[in-house]
């Protein structure tokens, strides 16, 4: 259906579900673009993630959110409420799950309790894991029972299969609506948040353990001049021990991430970027309401 201004629809969907499913890996399909870091580790995402999508007939504002968790510290409790937040808004939630042998106990909790106003569809995501598919079909009649979806749609984000399928089902139940925002426009965050990100995204792909967890990044300066782009980060752990991790034998794990994610960080704004790292110790950023709002986390929902 090809729209003109008055069937035009426009609207905002919010994409929750237990940690690492792949929530993100859909958002950066949808957009044609990695705008959201995607890492094995859970708790890769920490803020609420706007990204724009494009179609004839339709523009949705794709709303990617952190995993809901069990959480084992401040910073656990602060990314679970952004998520929670996400969905109180949206026009429709996209309840991501991935195939389990019967209901996953995370999400029977989740699903009672998302709340009852917007449309709920449900997306079964990761299904090119699954050798035999017939084992679908039971998950989807169980799940089923456990509230009404709109639509159900299994999908395999990373292959980019049924993520269409997906944004028409999100696109039938928004109201019409005229654009808001430019064709070209991609998110709602600026380049530094980007750039900040995909220095976190290295670290989670290149360290294990407590590390992950406990790294946030800061971007001190965000300076362009003419073609070239200057950046400064921060990387906050809480412990010299995970500094040390960090920065590796004369600085070779520091000076990886940075090379990498400089490379992203220049895929992205298109132009060369200068990248300096700096690693602190904050002790107990992850714990201290004040550190997190800080370091924008919670703020933002
Ligand atoms: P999120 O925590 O829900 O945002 O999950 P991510 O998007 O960060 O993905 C978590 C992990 O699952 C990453 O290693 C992804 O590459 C992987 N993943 C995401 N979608 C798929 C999929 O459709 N199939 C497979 N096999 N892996 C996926
Ligand atoms: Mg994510």
């Amino acid at each position: 259906m090809q729209g003109t201004e008055s069937e035009h629809r426009s609207g905002s969907a919010a994409i929750v579900g237990r940690p690492n499913v792949g929530k993100s890996t859909l958002l950066n399909a949808a957009l044609g673009q990695a705008l959201a870091i995607v890492s094995p580790v859970p708790q890769t995402t920490r803020n609420r993630i706007l990204g724009i999508v494009h179609r004839a007939g339709y523009e949705i504002v794709l709303l990617d959110t952190p995993g809901i968790h069990k959480p084992h510290s401040q910073l656990g409790r602060v990314l679970n409420r952004t998520a929670r937040d996400a969905t109180a808004d949206a026009d429709v939630i996209l309840y991501m799950t991935t195939p389990t042998r019967g209901v996953h106990p995370g999400d029977r909790t989740l699903l009672s309790d998302l709340g009852g106003k917007a449309p709920v569809i449900l997306v079964v995501n990761q299904v090119d894991r699954l050798r035999d598919k017939s084992r679908l079909l039971p998950l989807i009649e169980e799940l089923g029972k456990l509230r009404d979806f709109a639509a159900i749609v299994p999908i395999s984000a990373l292959r980019n299969d049924g993520v269409d399928r997906v944004l028409d089902e999100i696109a039938k139940l928004l109201p019409p609506g005229p654009r808001r925002f430019e064709a070209d426009e991609l998110t709602d965050r600026p380049l530094r948040f980007f750039a900040g990100e995909f220095v976190r995204e290295q670290i989670l792909r290149s360290t294990r353990q407590e590390i992950p967890h406990a790294v946030a990044v800061e971007v001190t300066s965000f300076e362009e001049r003419g073609d070239t782009v200057h950046i400064d980060a921060t990387i906050h752990v809480e412990r010299e021990g995970q500094k040390r991790i960090l920065i590796g034998h004369g600085g070779d794990k520091l000076k990886a991430v940075g090379t990498a994610a400089r490379r992203r960080i220049e895929e992205l704004i298109e132009k060369k970027v200068f990248l300096s790292l700096w690693v602190r110790v904050t002790p107990g950023w992850t714990e201290s309401p004040r550190s997190l709002a800080e370091l924008g986390y919670g703020s933002e929902s």
